[in-house]
Protein backbone atom coordinates (compact mmCIF):
# COMPACT_ATOMS: atom_id res chain seq x y z
CA UNK A 1 0.00 0.00 0.00
CA UNK A 2 2.98 2.26 0.20
CA UNK A 3 3.94 2.65 -3.43
CA UNK A 4 5.07 5.68 -4.71
CA UNK A 5 3.75 8.53 -6.44
CA UNK A 6 5.05 7.93 -9.83
CA UNK A 7 2.86 9.19 -12.40
CA UNK A 8 4.32 6.71 -15.15
CA UNK A 9 2.99 8.63 -18.51
CA UNK A 10 -0.78 9.35 -17.15
CA UNK A 11 -1.92 12.39 -17.29
CA UNK A 12 0.38 15.20 -17.53
CA UNK A 13 1.85 14.25 -20.74
CA UNK A 14 1.72 17.26 -22.13
CA UNK A 15 5.84 17.37 -23.59
CA UNK A 16 4.94 19.48 -26.80
CA UNK A 17 8.06 21.64 -27.84
CA UNK A 18 7.65 25.26 -26.25
CA UNK A 19 6.91 27.68 -28.94
CA UNK A 20 10.01 29.98 -29.88
CA UNK A 21 9.60 32.98 -27.91
CA UNK A 22 7.43 35.10 -29.36
CA UNK A 23 9.09 38.82 -29.35
CA UNK A 24 6.25 40.41 -27.72
CA UNK A 25 5.09 43.73 -29.55
CA UNK A 26 7.73 44.16 -32.18
CA UNK A 27 6.43 45.04 -35.12
CA UNK A 28 7.82 44.49 -38.25
CA UNK A 29 9.55 48.18 -38.91
CA UNK A 30 12.54 48.31 -40.09
CA UNK A 31 15.89 49.50 -37.85
CA UNK A 32 14.17 51.31 -34.91
CA UNK A 33 11.44 52.85 -36.55
CA UNK A 34 12.53 55.18 -38.25
CA UNK A 35 11.36 55.65 -42.01
CA UNK A 36 12.69 56.95 -45.04
CA UNK A 37 11.13 59.94 -46.69
CA UNK A 38 10.98 60.61 -50.68
CA UNK A 39 11.34 63.93 -51.90
CA UNK A 40 8.50 64.33 -54.16
CA UNK A 41 9.65 66.79 -56.58
CA UNK A 42 13.00 65.15 -57.26
CA UNK A 43 13.28 61.81 -55.68
CA UNK A 44 15.75 62.11 -53.41
CA UNK A 45 15.06 59.93 -50.57
CA UNK A 46 16.20 61.03 -46.79
CA UNK A 47 17.51 58.15 -44.90
CA UNK A 48 17.42 58.41 -41.38
CA UNK A 49 20.47 55.95 -41.01
CA UNK A 50 22.58 58.40 -43.30
CA UNK A 51 21.29 61.54 -41.88
CA UNK A 52 22.13 64.62 -43.83
CA UNK A 53 25.68 65.95 -43.87
CA UNK A 54 25.12 68.18 -46.14
CA UNK A 55 23.01 70.16 -43.67
CA UNK A 56 24.77 68.72 -40.38
CA UNK A 57 21.99 66.34 -40.01
CA UNK A 58 23.68 63.31 -37.79
CA UNK A 59 23.18 60.08 -38.85
CA UNK A 60 20.14 58.69 -36.84
CA UNK A 61 18.18 61.72 -36.74
CA UNK A 62 14.11 60.80 -37.90
CA UNK A 63 12.66 62.79 -40.72
CA UNK A 64 10.34 63.81 -37.99
CA UNK A 65 13.44 65.40 -35.90
CA UNK A 66 14.69 67.94 -38.77
CA UNK A 67 14.11 71.22 -38.40
CA UNK A 68 12.19 73.18 -40.35
CA UNK A 69 14.49 74.43 -42.01
CA UNK A 70 15.99 71.52 -43.46
CA UNK A 71 15.33 71.19 -47.21
CA UNK A 72 15.90 68.68 -49.66
CA UNK A 73 19.54 68.94 -50.69
CA UNK A 74 18.78 67.90 -54.61
CA UNK A 75 16.64 70.33 -55.18
CA UNK A 76 15.70 73.03 -52.15
CA UNK A 77 11.75 71.08 -51.55
CA UNK A 78 10.77 71.95 -47.97
CA UNK A 79 10.18 68.90 -45.73
CA UNK A 80 6.16 69.00 -46.40
CA UNK A 81 7.26 68.30 -49.94
CA UNK A 82 8.39 64.50 -48.65
CA UNK A 83 6.43 61.69 -48.37
CA UNK A 84 7.36 58.60 -45.73
CA UNK A 85 8.07 55.60 -47.50
CA UNK A 86 6.76 52.58 -46.55
ZN1 LIG B 1 14.11 67.08 -53.81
Amino acid sequence: MDAPHHEDGSGQGDARAPLAPYNGGTNCEEGDGMSKWECTVCGWVYDPQVGDPSQGIQPGTAFEDLPDSWVCPECGAPKDMFEELG
